[in-house]
């Protein structure tokens, strides 16, 4: 990546691995996993983000969501290899991953604008699945690392 896009303050986020128990919130539609807030990029180059992740509630989403598509999709015998720990880890690298990237932009003319306002109605679903995609990379990144190191 050009040096460019690369962000130059980085406040490292906490990363809060919770048990929901009560959700008092103004809760509409489902439950996410994890969240990462606040979204506007003015907070959080003012305060930074916090990141919680919610274990029972990925432990659900595992049980009564996961397991049954996977055991609609996937071939018998890959099936063994479906585990809440690789959807949990991979869960806490997606939320890693969405720090990843610039936030704030410069436009062709000199503007300084933001991904969320240029992409406007994509910024979401493109920014979801950019976490998908580089938590991934990163977890495969990190095991070749390991292996690499153990070899050596
Ligand atoms: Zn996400």
């Amino acid at each position: 990546m050009d040096s460019a896009y690369k962000s130059n303050a980085i406040i490292a986020a906490p990363i809060r691995v919770i048990q929901l128990v009560p959700n008092a919130r103004d809760v509409k539609g489902s439950q996410t996993v994890a969240f990462n807030l606040p979204n506007d990029e003015r907070i959080v180059k003012d305060r930074g983000t916090s990141m919680v992740i919610l274990k029972n509630v990925s432990e659900a989403k595992f049980k009564h969501i996961l397991l049954p598509i996977a055991d609609a999709c996937i071939s018998k015998e890959q099936q063994e290899l479906v585990h809440f720990e690789s959807f949990f880890t991979h869960c806490i690298y997606h939320e890693c991953c969405h720090g990843i990237g610039p936030h704030t932009i410069m436009l062709p003319k000199g503007e300084k604008s933001t991904m969320r306002l240029e992409l406007q109605e994509l910024h979401s679903a493109l920014e979801e699945a950019k976490a998908d995609i580089v938590g991934l990379w990163t977890l495969k990144f990190l095991i070749c690392q390991k292996m690499t190191s153990v070899a050596v």
